[in-house]
């Protein structure tokens, strides 16, 4: 499929050294709605919206967003940590807001799985479903991620 002149607008955004060092779409050769039509399928398949993903990372970085650099740990089993660092980032859909730059590291102590996410990585998944491209330093594969947050 051929981008439209929109999505290539926006995937110029993405590209490194534009809002980020490393950008958000790694080494993808995917379009930008070809990556989120698919990540959506997987979603459906693990019957997870990305609001449901979106509220529940949210919920694990307000936890340890005043921590500063303490791990919390949260429910007994995630352990987590959230560095705020100094600085904003703009939505590279072109979204009005800016985000806090904040990384969250996050670890189920239950099933020894560790991953991170930004601030903006929440944003993307809620109001875009966009989970990143393949190789992008914070691309999240959306059946790791619900496996790691959600527990059953
Ligand atoms: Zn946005």
């Amino acid at each position: 499929m051929k981008a439209s002149p929109k999505e290539i607008k926006i995937m110029q955004k993405m590209q490194p050294g534009t809002i980020t060092l490393s950008g958000f779409l790694g080494n993808d050769k995917r379009t930008l709605n070809e990556i989120i039509e698919d990540d959506f399928r997987l979603l459906n398949a693990l019957e997870f919206t990305p609001e449901e993903i979106a509220d529940r990372m949210q919920y694990f970085t307000d936890k340890s967003w005043n921590a500063f650099t303490d791990e919390v740990l949260i429910d007994d089993i995630y352990q987590v940590e959230t560095e705020v660092v100094r600085g904003k980032l703009p939505c590279p859909f072109g979204h009005v807001g800016i985000y806090r730059k904040a990384i969250t590291k996050f670890t189920n102590t239950r099933k020894n799985i560790s991953l991170s996410w930004t601030s903006l990585n929440i944003h993307l998944i809620r109001a875009h479903g966009f989970f990143e491209g393949k190789g992008s330093s914070f691309r999240l594969e959306p059946a790791e991620l619900v496996n790691a947050i959600f527990d059953r």
